[in-house]
């Protein structure tokens, strides 16, 4: 008597930023029967979670992580992987460029799905039979301009190392069959031949998964794609000589006013309460201003203030912000890194005194 076989479960690790695309991925190919996991990159510029925490003009949005999100809503299991330090050098040196802004987004994507590579080895290595076999990503062709052209599918597959193991399931049908299609792990036809930056067909197939709350479906997961943003890392790289960054640093760039009124020294002003804590927080590394006469915000000097003038100039922009703007006076604390306090009192900057040009972003 022979036993039945039992078809291997093939398994697939998932890259899901926590948008629509990557959990529609994740849904087709849980769809054909195959177990997948997920892996979610922190690099650090990501949009979610921090700004939406802080900020009150995002009071109504939910908290949460969506990447794990995600995870709840199709029960799989969530790896999140710390990734900001080694993708410093993707930031700084993109081998194939940034896009409109600092997003070096196609260097970025290879260097995320080799990521993925070396997770997928290093299961295998550890895990045995339970490694994962293939790769998958939402990617869609022509939806971005620059990482998601056609030509540029093969450039990530093969920079990556993990060449025809990394499948697409939503573009799938417009690329070269891959290792699981031609294994017949996956059904080819079951798979889509989605492009262009028409969302209609991704919101038509939530629509058939019944998925009717997702992130930002037409992307917007990353600060570097920002303008502003990419105006206030380039400024930062320009004040320090050298372009390099701390996570510190990155993150600063996502809160408050940023004015640079000398080369040498920026004000980083809250504009609203949770600001105003977070920033809290970052007073034993700065110099800090902050109003005493009248509620105001919170200031950070990233730099040196290398005179009484420049003491009284960055007081008076940041009294220029507070309730007391249109006083005469305004009394303002200026408290070292070391916490070494004084107080100074100034007349409020007016509108004609912080000209546009010092806005950084
Ligand atoms: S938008 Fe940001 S996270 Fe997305 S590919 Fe581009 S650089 Fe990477």
């Amino acid at each position: 008597m022979t036993e039945a076989t039992q078809p291997i479960q093939r398994r697939a690790i998932a890259l899901v930023s926590g948008g629509l695309d990557s959990m529609l991925a994740v849904k087709v190919m849980q769809e054909q029967g195959i177990e997948v996991e997920g892996v979610n990159f922190f690099t650090g510029f990501c949009v979610e979670g921090h700004t939406h925490a802080i900020r009150k003009k995002d009071k109504d949005k939910d908290k949460r992580n969506n990447a794990l999100w995600v995870a709840e809503q199709l029960g799989i299991k969530m790896h999140i992987i710390d990734i900001s330090e080694e993708y410093k050098d993707v930031v700084l040196n993109p081998k194939h460029g940034y896009g409109a802004n600092l997003n070096p987004c196609l260097d970025c994507k290879i260097f995320m799905v080799n990521q993925a590579t070396l997770m997928i080895n290093k299961a295998r290595e550890f895990a045995g039979d339970r490694g994962f076999d293939f790769i998958v990503t939402g990617e869609v062709i022509g939806q971005r301009p620059k990482s998601q052209r056609k030509e540029t599918m093969p450039i990530i597959s093969q920079e990556s190392g993990a060449d025809d193991r990394l499948l697409r399931p939503l573009c799938a049908r417009n690329l070269p069959p891959t290792l699981p299609e031609r294994e017949g792990w996956v059904n080819r036809e079951a798979l889509f031949d989605f492009s262009g930056r028409n969302r209609k067909p991704q919101m038509a197939l939530a629509k058939h998964f019944g998925l009717d709350d997702f992130a930002q479906p037409a992307g917007g997961c990353c600060f570097l794609t920002d303008e502003s943003y990419s105006n206030k890392l380039a400024d930062l790289w320009k004040a320090r000589n050298e372009r390099r960054y701390e996570l510190d640093d990155i993150m600063l760039l996502k809160v408050g006013r940023h004015l640079r009124p000398e080369p040498h020294y920026k004000l980083i002003i809250s504009r609203e309460e949770g600001e105003n804590r977070f920033l809290e927080g970052y007073r034993y590394m700065f110099t800090s201003i902050t109003t005493v006469s009248c509620p105001g915000p919170l200031a950070l000097v990233d730099g040196n203030l290398e005179s009484e003038e420049e003491v009284s100039q960055a007081a008076a922009i940041v009294a220029r912000y507070s309730k007391g703007r249109v006083l005469d006076e305004v009394t303002l604390e200026v408290r070292q890194a070391d916490g070494v306090a004084r107080q100074v009192t100034v007349k409020p900057a007016q509108p004609d005194d912080v000209p546009l040009a010092w806005n950084v972003g």
